[in-house]
Protein backbone atom coordinates (compact mmCIF):
# COMPACT_ATOMS: atom_id res chain seq x y z
CA UNK A 1 0.00 0.00 0.00
CA UNK A 2 1.48 3.32 -1.06
CA UNK A 3 0.43 6.78 -0.38
CA UNK A 4 -1.02 8.73 -2.64
CA UNK A 5 -2.01 12.85 -2.47
CA UNK A 6 -4.32 13.84 -5.24
CA UNK A 7 -4.25 17.35 -5.95
CA UNK A 8 -7.86 19.12 -7.52
CA UNK A 9 -11.20 17.60 -6.53
CA UNK A 10 -13.02 17.89 -10.20
CA UNK A 11 -13.79 15.40 -12.74
CA UNK A 12 -10.10 13.80 -13.21
CA UNK A 13 -9.23 14.10 -9.81
CA UNK A 14 -12.48 12.48 -8.19
CA UNK A 15 -11.94 9.56 -10.66
CA UNK A 16 -8.41 9.46 -9.59
CA UNK A 17 -8.50 9.50 -6.05
CA UNK A 18 -11.56 6.74 -5.90
CA UNK A 19 -9.67 4.86 -8.31
CA UNK A 20 -6.48 4.33 -6.08
CA UNK A 21 -7.90 4.11 -3.28
CA UNK A 22 -10.05 1.20 -4.62
CA UNK A 23 -7.17 -0.69 -4.82
CA UNK A 24 -6.27 -0.02 -1.35
CA UNK A 25 -3.87 2.85 -1.34
CA UNK A 26 -3.95 5.11 1.58
CA UNK A 27 -5.52 8.42 -0.67
CA UNK A 28 -5.60 12.09 0.30
CA UNK A 29 -7.73 14.42 -1.58
CA UNK A 30 -6.73 18.00 -1.83
CA UNK A 31 -9.18 20.30 -3.02
CA UNK A 32 -9.06 24.65 -2.70
CA UNK A 33 -12.71 24.90 -2.96
CA UNK A 34 -15.15 24.59 -0.11
CA UNK A 35 -16.43 21.67 -1.70
CA UNK A 36 -15.79 19.60 -4.16
CA UNK A 37 -16.55 19.40 -8.37
CA UNK A 38 -17.26 23.46 -8.56
CA UNK A 39 -16.94 23.31 -12.25
CA UNK A 40 -18.72 19.79 -12.42
CA UNK A 41 -21.72 21.71 -10.82
CA UNK A 42 -21.63 24.26 -13.45
CA UNK A 43 -21.28 21.75 -16.45
CA UNK A 44 -23.48 21.75 -19.50
CA UNK A 45 -25.49 24.43 -17.97
CA UNK A 46 -25.93 22.16 -14.44
CA UNK A 47 -27.26 19.17 -16.36
CA UNK A 48 -23.81 17.99 -16.91
CA UNK A 49 -23.23 16.15 -20.50
CA UNK A 50 -21.42 13.53 -19.03
CA UNK A 51 -19.93 12.35 -21.63
CA UNK A 52 -20.70 11.53 -25.73
CA UNK A 53 -22.45 8.46 -27.24
CA UNK A 54 -20.41 5.72 -29.28
CA UNK A 55 -17.53 3.44 -29.62
CA UNK A 56 -13.97 4.54 -28.54
CA UNK A 57 -12.87 5.64 -32.23
CA UNK A 58 -15.83 7.58 -32.79
CA UNK A 59 -14.95 9.20 -29.32
CA UNK A 60 -10.79 9.87 -30.82
CA UNK A 61 -12.55 11.27 -33.89
CA UNK A 62 -13.30 14.43 -32.14
CA UNK A 63 -9.89 15.34 -30.92
CA UNK A 64 -7.02 16.41 -32.56
CA UNK A 65 -4.74 13.67 -33.93
CA UNK A 66 -2.01 13.79 -31.08
CA UNK A 67 -4.62 13.96 -28.66
CA UNK A 68 -6.52 11.18 -29.77
CA UNK A 69 -3.27 9.34 -29.72
CA UNK A 70 -2.66 10.07 -26.53
CA UNK A 71 -5.72 9.10 -25.21
CA UNK A 72 -6.54 6.19 -27.04
CA UNK A 73 -5.36 3.56 -23.77
CA UNK A 74 -6.81 5.51 -20.90
CA UNK A 75 -9.80 5.84 -23.50
CA UNK A 76 -9.89 1.97 -23.84
CA UNK A 77 -9.63 1.00 -20.03
CA UNK A 78 -12.20 3.58 -19.07
CA UNK A 79 -14.76 4.71 -21.69
CA UNK A 80 -17.97 5.87 -21.67
CA UNK A 81 -19.73 2.68 -20.76
CA UNK A 82 -17.81 2.27 -17.80
CA UNK A 83 -18.19 5.75 -16.25
CA UNK A 84 -22.00 5.44 -17.10
CA UNK A 85 -22.26 2.15 -15.69
CA UNK A 86 -20.30 3.84 -12.40
CA UNK A 87 -22.80 6.74 -12.44
CA UNK A 88 -26.04 4.60 -12.51
CA UNK A 89 -24.62 2.09 -9.72
CA UNK A 90 -25.09 5.34 -7.67
CA UNK A 91 -28.44 5.76 -8.84
CA UNK A 92 -27.85 8.36 -11.89
CA UNK A 93 -29.68 7.28 -14.81
CA UNK A 94 -28.43 9.07 -17.93
CA UNK A 95 -30.32 9.80 -21.30
CA UNK A 96 -28.93 10.16 -25.00
CA UNK A 97 -29.76 13.10 -27.14
CA UNK A 98 -29.79 12.88 -30.73
CA UNK A 99 -26.62 14.31 -30.89
CA UNK A 100 -25.10 11.82 -28.94
CA UNK A 101 -24.33 13.77 -25.86
CA UNK A 102 -25.08 11.99 -22.59
CA UNK A 103 -26.64 13.80 -19.84
CA UNK A 104 -28.49 12.83 -16.14
CA UNK A 105 -32.19 12.06 -16.71
CA UNK A 106 -33.48 15.99 -16.47
CA UNK A 107 -34.17 16.97 -12.93
CA UNK A 108 -33.28 20.28 -11.32
CA UNK A 109 -29.51 19.97 -9.66
CA UNK A 110 -28.79 16.94 -11.84
CA UNK A 111 -25.06 17.97 -12.43
CA UNK A 112 -25.00 18.23 -8.59
CA UNK A 113 -26.33 14.69 -8.52
CA UNK A 114 -22.97 13.88 -10.23
CA UNK A 115 -20.90 15.28 -8.36
CA UNK A 116 -22.93 13.93 -5.31
CA UNK A 117 -22.36 10.23 -6.69
CA UNK A 118 -18.69 10.59 -7.39
CA UNK A 119 -18.36 11.81 -3.40
CA UNK A 120 -20.27 8.91 -2.29
CA UNK A 121 -17.69 6.70 -3.96
CA UNK A 122 -14.89 8.17 -3.05
CA UNK A 123 -15.68 8.33 0.56
CA UNK A 124 -16.75 5.37 0.74
CA UNK A 125 -13.32 3.50 -0.33
CA UNK A 126 -12.02 6.03 2.13
CA UNK A 127 -10.55 8.82 0.30
CA UNK A 128 -9.71 11.09 3.05
CA UNK A 129 -11.01 14.36 1.65
CA UNK A 130 -9.62 17.61 2.39
CA UNK A 131 -11.22 20.82 0.77
CA UNK A 132 -10.34 24.45 1.42
CA UNK A 133 -6.96 23.08 0.80
CA UNK A 134 -4.98 25.07 -2.03
CA UNK A 135 -1.53 23.58 -2.59
CA UNK A 136 0.53 26.90 -3.05
CA UNK A 137 3.68 25.03 -3.95
CA UNK A 138 5.84 22.08 -5.29
CA UNK A 139 8.89 21.05 -4.01
CA UNK A 140 11.63 18.67 -5.09
CA UNK A 141 12.90 18.38 -8.72
CA UNK A 142 13.26 15.57 -11.20
CA UNK A 143 13.06 12.55 -10.70
CA UNK A 144 11.15 12.97 -7.52
CA UNK A 145 8.65 15.97 -6.24
CA UNK A 146 9.72 15.71 -2.64
CA UNK A 147 6.39 17.48 -1.48
CA UNK A 148 3.85 19.61 -1.65
CA UNK A 149 3.01 23.29 -0.02
CA UNK A 150 -0.55 23.80 1.48
CA UNK A 151 0.23 27.20 3.09
CA UNK A 152 2.38 26.72 5.84
CA UNK A 153 2.37 22.52 5.74
CA UNK A 154 4.46 20.70 4.22
CA UNK A 155 2.69 17.48 2.66
CA UNK A 156 4.85 13.84 1.24
CA UNK A 157 3.56 11.13 -0.25
CA UNK A 158 4.63 8.32 -2.59
CA UNK A 159 2.75 9.28 -5.35
CA UNK A 160 1.75 12.59 -6.23
CA UNK A 161 -1.25 13.20 -8.84
CA UNK A 162 -2.12 16.51 -9.93
CA UNK A 163 -5.43 17.07 -11.34
CA UNK A 164 -5.98 20.97 -11.12
CA UNK A 165 -7.84 21.35 -14.29
CA UNK A 166 -6.97 24.31 -16.49
CA UNK A 167 -7.52 28.32 -16.38
CA UNK A 168 -10.66 29.34 -17.38
CA UNK A 169 -13.62 30.25 -14.97
CA UNK A 170 -10.92 30.93 -12.55
CA UNK A 171 -13.98 31.65 -10.03
CA UNK A 172 -13.97 27.99 -10.38
CA UNK A 173 -10.93 27.22 -8.30
CA UNK A 174 -8.68 26.74 -11.49
CA UNK A 175 -6.51 29.31 -11.53
CA UNK A 176 -3.60 27.49 -14.22
CA UNK A 177 -0.68 28.41 -11.61
CA UNK A 178 0.43 24.60 -11.40
CA UNK A 179 1.59 24.78 -15.07
CA UNK A 180 3.86 27.85 -14.23
CA UNK A 181 5.39 25.32 -11.22
CA UNK A 182 5.70 22.55 -13.29
CA UNK A 183 7.50 24.55 -16.18
CA UNK A 184 9.65 25.99 -13.42
CA UNK A 185 10.54 22.30 -12.48
CA UNK A 186 11.27 21.93 -16.31
CA UNK A 187 8.65 20.11 -17.51
CA UNK A 188 7.46 20.57 -20.90
CA UNK A 189 4.13 22.47 -20.83
CA UNK A 190 1.81 24.57 -23.68
CA UNK A 191 1.04 27.87 -22.32
CA UNK A 192 -2.67 28.40 -21.67
CA UNK A 193 -4.41 29.58 -24.70
CA UNK A 194 -8.40 29.92 -25.02
CA UNK A 195 -11.13 27.84 -26.57
CA UNK A 196 -14.54 26.82 -26.64
CA UNK A 197 -15.41 30.64 -25.55
CA UNK A 198 -17.22 33.28 -27.15
CA UNK A 199 -16.00 35.80 -29.43
CA UNK A 200 -15.69 39.35 -29.15
CA UNK A 201 -16.24 41.83 -32.08
CA UNK A 202 -14.00 45.09 -33.04
CA UNK A 203 -17.94 46.06 -33.73
CA UNK A 204 -20.32 44.54 -31.70
CA UNK A 205 -23.70 44.64 -31.80
CA UNK A 206 -25.51 45.16 -28.36
CA UNK A 207 -28.91 45.71 -29.86
CA UNK A 208 -28.88 42.37 -31.51
CA UNK A 209 -28.45 40.96 -28.21
CA UNK A 210 -30.33 37.24 -28.12
CA UNK A 211 -30.62 36.86 -32.14
CA UNK A 212 -29.73 33.67 -33.18
CA UNK A 213 -28.24 33.58 -37.09
CA UNK A 214 -29.13 29.56 -38.44
CA UNK A 215 -28.75 27.60 -41.06
CA UNK A 216 -25.11 28.13 -41.70
CA UNK A 217 -21.58 28.50 -40.74
CA UNK A 218 -19.30 30.77 -39.19
CA UNK A 219 -16.45 31.41 -41.32
CA UNK A 220 -12.97 32.50 -40.07
CA UNK A 221 -10.93 34.66 -43.36
CA UNK A 222 -8.25 36.34 -43.65
CA UNK A 223 -7.39 39.10 -45.86
CA UNK A 224 -9.39 41.35 -48.18
CA UNK A 225 -9.94 38.64 -50.44
CA UNK A 226 -11.52 36.47 -47.92
CA UNK A 227 -9.06 33.56 -47.71
CA UNK A 228 -11.01 30.79 -45.90
CA UNK A 229 -8.64 29.84 -42.78
CA UNK A 230 -11.34 27.30 -41.22
CA UNK A 231 -14.89 27.59 -40.44
CA UNK A 232 -17.75 25.66 -38.43
CA UNK A 233 -21.80 24.94 -39.24
CA UNK A 234 -23.82 25.75 -36.40
CA UNK A 235 -25.64 28.43 -34.96
CA UNK A 236 -24.29 32.09 -33.85
CA UNK A 237 -26.17 33.70 -31.12
CA UNK A 238 -25.51 37.65 -30.62
CA UNK A 239 -24.34 38.51 -27.40
CA UNK A 240 -23.49 42.07 -25.98
CA UNK A 241 -20.32 42.24 -27.08
CA UNK A 242 -19.87 39.84 -29.59
CA UNK A 243 -20.79 35.97 -30.53
CA UNK A 244 -21.68 33.12 -28.85
CA UNK A 245 -23.34 29.87 -29.60
CA UNK A 246 -22.13 26.46 -31.04
CA UNK A 247 -20.27 27.75 -34.05
CA UNK A 248 -18.69 30.63 -32.00
CA UNK A 249 -17.65 28.60 -29.51
CA UNK A 250 -16.01 25.78 -31.47
CA UNK A 251 -14.02 28.49 -33.61
CA UNK A 252 -13.20 30.57 -30.92
CA UNK A 253 -9.35 28.80 -30.56
CA UNK A 254 -9.02 29.40 -34.23
CA UNK A 255 -10.13 32.57 -34.19
CA UNK A 256 -7.55 33.87 -31.81
CA UNK A 257 -4.57 32.00 -33.26
CA UNK A 258 -5.51 34.08 -36.65
CA UNK A 259 -6.06 37.09 -34.63
CA UNK A 260 -2.92 37.16 -33.39
CA UNK A 261 -1.06 36.22 -36.20
CA UNK A 262 -2.47 39.04 -38.29
CA UNK A 263 -6.07 40.51 -39.73
CA UNK A 264 -8.68 38.19 -39.56
CA UNK A 265 -12.14 38.76 -39.98
CA UNK A 266 -15.33 36.75 -39.42
CA UNK A 267 -18.50 35.95 -41.39
CA UNK A 268 -21.53 34.26 -41.13
CA UNK A 269 -22.47 32.30 -44.56
CA UNK A 270 -25.60 30.42 -45.87
CA UNK A 271 -25.30 26.99 -46.24
CA UNK A 272 -29.12 26.67 -47.85
CA UNK A 273 -28.08 29.19 -50.34
CA UNK A 274 -25.64 30.06 -53.09
CA UNK A 275 -24.89 33.28 -54.33
CA UNK A 276 -25.88 32.90 -57.92
CA UNK A 277 -29.52 31.27 -56.67
CA UNK A 278 -30.19 33.84 -54.13
CA UNK A 279 -29.57 36.29 -56.68
CA UNK A 280 -31.51 34.50 -59.84
CA UNK A 281 -34.32 34.29 -56.60
CA UNK A 282 -34.60 38.20 -55.73
CA UNK A 283 -34.34 38.76 -60.00
CA UNK A 284 -37.39 36.66 -60.25
CA UNK A 285 -39.62 38.22 -57.23
CA UNK A 286 -37.98 41.63 -58.63
CA UNK A 287 -40.61 40.20 -61.99
CA UNK A 288 -43.08 39.04 -60.40
CA UNK A 289 -43.52 41.42 -57.19
CA UNK A 290 -41.64 44.20 -58.05
CA UNK A 291 -43.55 46.15 -55.70
CA UNK A 292 -42.80 43.98 -53.07
CA UNK A 293 -39.76 46.13 -50.46
CA UNK A 294 -36.16 44.82 -50.17
CA UNK A 295 -37.03 45.13 -46.21
CA UNK A 296 -40.14 42.73 -46.60
CA UNK A 297 -37.57 40.55 -48.87
CA UNK A 298 -34.35 40.26 -46.67
CA UNK A 299 -36.47 39.64 -43.48
CA UNK A 300 -37.32 35.83 -45.20
CA UNK A 301 -33.70 35.11 -44.72
CA UNK A 302 -32.36 37.15 -42.23
CA UNK A 303 -34.07 37.60 -38.23
CA UNK A 304 -36.63 40.64 -38.24
CA UNK A 305 -33.97 42.33 -35.96
CA UNK A 306 -31.26 42.40 -37.93
CA UNK A 307 -32.68 43.87 -41.34
CA UNK A 308 -33.01 47.65 -40.35
CA UNK A 309 -29.85 48.30 -39.25
CA UNK A 310 -28.31 46.33 -42.09
CA UNK A 311 -30.39 48.01 -44.96
CA UNK A 312 -29.36 51.39 -42.93
CA UNK A 313 -25.87 50.66 -43.17
CA UNK A 314 -25.89 49.81 -46.94
CA UNK A 315 -27.79 52.85 -47.08
CA UNK A 316 -31.11 51.18 -49.08
CA UNK A 317 -34.01 52.89 -47.65
CA UNK A 318 -36.33 50.46 -45.56
CA UNK A 319 -39.41 51.47 -48.16
CA UNK A 320 -37.56 51.03 -51.54
CA UNK A 321 -39.33 48.52 -54.14
CA UNK A 322 -37.57 45.60 -55.46
CA UNK A 323 -38.54 47.22 -59.04
CA UNK A 324 -36.25 50.22 -57.90
CA UNK A 325 -33.49 48.29 -56.50
CA UNK A 326 -29.96 49.14 -58.43
CA UNK A 327 -27.41 46.27 -59.99
CA UNK A 328 -25.57 47.47 -56.91
CA UNK A 329 -27.99 47.37 -54.10
CA UNK A 330 -29.10 43.38 -55.72
CA UNK A 331 -25.72 42.65 -54.89
CA UNK A 332 -25.79 43.88 -51.73
CA UNK A 333 -28.42 42.02 -50.34
CA UNK A 334 -27.53 39.13 -52.05
CA UNK A 335 -23.83 39.29 -50.05
CA UNK A 336 -25.81 39.80 -46.70
CA UNK A 337 -28.26 36.79 -46.88
CA UNK A 338 -25.14 34.28 -48.28
CA UNK A 339 -22.42 35.72 -46.27
CA UNK A 340 -22.94 37.91 -43.23
CA UNK A 341 -19.83 39.73 -42.34
CA UNK A 342 -19.53 40.41 -38.47
CA UNK A 343 -16.15 42.11 -38.80
CA UNK A 344 -12.64 41.19 -37.11
CA UNK A 345 -12.69 39.53 -33.79
CA UNK A 346 -11.13 41.12 -30.40
CA UNK A 347 -8.95 39.17 -27.75
CA UNK A 348 -10.90 35.79 -27.14
CA UNK A 349 -10.90 35.20 -23.06
CA UNK A 350 -9.41 32.57 -21.91
CA UNK A 351 -11.27 32.92 -19.01
CA UNK A 352 -15.07 32.02 -20.55
CA UNK A 353 -13.64 28.98 -22.59
CA UNK A 354 -15.60 25.90 -21.88
CA UNK A 355 -11.78 24.48 -21.77
CA UNK A 356 -8.69 26.03 -21.70
CA UNK A 357 -6.31 24.64 -24.46
CA UNK A 358 -2.67 24.27 -23.63
CA UNK A 359 -1.03 22.31 -20.37
CA UNK A 360 1.28 19.78 -19.85
CA UNK A 361 3.04 18.78 -23.22
CA UNK A 362 1.63 15.16 -23.86
CA UNK A 363 4.94 14.17 -25.34
CA UNK A 364 6.32 14.25 -21.67
CA UNK A 365 3.69 11.60 -19.88
CA UNK A 366 3.16 8.06 -20.43
CA UNK A 367 -0.24 7.60 -22.02
CA UNK A 368 -0.93 4.28 -20.05
CA UNK A 369 -0.08 5.71 -16.81
CA UNK A 370 -0.29 9.19 -17.06
CA UNK A 371 2.91 8.99 -15.33
CA UNK A 372 5.43 12.21 -16.22
CA UNK A 373 8.35 10.91 -17.73
CA UNK A 374 11.51 11.10 -15.77
CA UNK A 375 10.06 11.62 -12.92
CA UNK A 376 9.35 8.19 -10.28
CA UNK A 377 6.17 9.84 -8.53
CA UNK A 378 4.19 12.34 -9.91
CA UNK A 379 1.03 12.10 -12.34
CA UNK A 380 -0.74 14.39 -14.23
CA UNK A 381 -4.33 13.96 -15.25
CA UNK A 382 -7.53 15.66 -16.97
CA UNK A 383 -7.61 19.33 -18.37
CA UNK A 384 -4.04 20.39 -16.88
CA UNK A 385 -2.89 17.91 -19.60
CA UNK A 386 -2.79 19.59 -22.93
CA UNK A 387 -6.12 18.29 -24.11
CA UNK A 388 -8.98 19.90 -25.35
CA UNK A 389 -12.28 18.02 -27.20
CA UNK A 390 -14.85 20.29 -28.71
CA UNK A 391 -18.18 20.84 -26.82
CA UNK A 392 -20.29 17.70 -25.96
CA UNK A 393 -19.20 15.66 -23.20
CA UNK A 394 -15.44 14.77 -24.78
CA UNK A 395 -13.77 17.15 -22.18
CA UNK A 396 -15.44 15.55 -19.07
CA UNK A 397 -14.77 11.95 -20.38
CA UNK A 398 -10.99 12.51 -21.11
CA UNK A 399 -11.00 14.08 -17.28
CA UNK A 400 -12.27 10.44 -16.99
CA UNK A 401 -10.46 8.63 -18.47
CA UNK A 402 -6.86 10.08 -17.66
CA UNK A 403 -7.90 9.87 -13.71
CA UNK A 404 -8.81 6.22 -14.03
CA UNK A 405 -5.35 5.88 -15.69
CA UNK A 406 -3.32 8.35 -12.98
CA UNK A 407 -5.54 6.47 -10.25
CA UNK A 408 -4.00 2.92 -11.29
CA UNK A 409 -0.83 2.37 -9.31
C1 LIG B 1 -19.20 26.54 -17.98
C2 LIG B 1 -18.60 25.21 -18.35
C3 LIG B 1 -19.43 24.18 -18.82
C4 LIG B 1 -18.86 22.96 -19.19
N1 LIG B 1 -19.69 21.95 -19.60
C5 LIG B 1 -19.17 20.76 -19.96
C6 LIG B 1 -20.01 19.66 -20.31
O1 LIG B 1 -21.25 19.75 -20.21
N2 LIG B 1 -19.41 18.51 -20.73
C7 LIG B 1 -18.05 18.38 -20.80
O2 LIG B 1 -17.56 17.32 -21.21
N3 LIG B 1 -17.23 19.36 -20.39
C8 LIG B 1 -17.76 20.54 -19.97
N4 LIG B 1 -16.92 21.53 -19.53
C9 LIG B 1 -15.47 21.24 -19.43
C10 LIG B 1 -15.21 20.37 -18.20
O3 LIG B 1 -15.93 20.87 -17.11
C11 LIG B 1 -13.73 20.34 -17.86
O4 LIG B 1 -13.00 19.98 -19.01
C12 LIG B 1 -13.46 19.34 -16.74
O5 LIG B 1 -14.12 19.75 -15.58
C13 LIG B 1 -11.98 19.18 -16.47
O6 LIG B 1 -11.83 18.31 -15.38
P1 LIG B 1 -10.56 18.42 -14.41
O7 LIG B 1 -10.82 17.48 -13.29
O8 LIG B 1 -9.33 18.30 -15.18
O9 LIG B 1 -10.63 19.90 -13.87
P2 LIG B 1 -11.71 20.59 -12.92
O10 LIG B 1 -13.00 19.88 -13.00
O11 LIG B 1 -11.69 22.03 -13.26
O12 LIG B 1 -11.12 20.36 -11.46
C14 LIG B 1 -9.90 20.90 -11.04
C15 LIG B 1 -9.97 21.16 -9.56
O13 LIG B 1 -8.68 21.45 -9.07
C16 LIG B 1 -8.79 22.44 -8.07
N5 LIG B 1 -7.52 23.14 -7.96
C17 LIG B 1 -6.92 23.94 -8.86
N6 LIG B 1 -5.74 24.40 -8.41
C18 LIG B 1 -5.58 23.87 -7.17
C19 LIG B 1 -4.56 23.96 -6.18
N7 LIG B 1 -3.47 24.71 -6.37
N8 LIG B 1 -4.71 23.29 -5.01
C20 LIG B 1 -5.81 22.52 -4.81
N9 LIG B 1 -6.82 22.40 -5.70
C21 LIG B 1 -6.69 23.07 -6.87
C22 LIG B 1 -9.90 23.34 -8.57
O14 LIG B 1 -10.49 24.07 -7.51
C23 LIG B 1 -10.86 22.35 -9.22
O15 LIG B 1 -11.88 21.94 -8.35
C24 LIG B 1 -17.47 22.75 -19.11
C25 LIG B 1 -16.66 23.77 -18.62
C26 LIG B 1 -17.21 24.99 -18.24
C27 LIG B 1 -16.32 26.06 -17.69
Amino acid sequence: MASVIVVGGGAAGLVAAWRAASQGHAVTLLEANGRLGVKLRISGGGKCNITHDGPPKALLAAFSGDQARFLRPSLHAFGNGAVLELLRREGVETYTRENGRVFPQDRPGSAAAVVAAFETLVRRVGVAVRTGARVTALEGSAPRLAALRVGEARVEADHVILATGGASYPETGTRGEVLGWLRGLGVPVKPWFPALAPIPLARPRPAWEGVALRNGELRLCAGPAGRRLAAFAGDVLFTRTGISGPAALELSQAVERARRGGAAWLAHASLLEAPEAVDAALQAEARANPRLRAATWLQRHLPERVVEDLLAEAEIGRDLMLKDLSKGGRRTLVGLVTALPLGAPQPVPLARGEVAAGGVDLAAVDPRTMALRGWVNLRICGELLDLDGPVGGYNLQAAFSTGYAAGTI
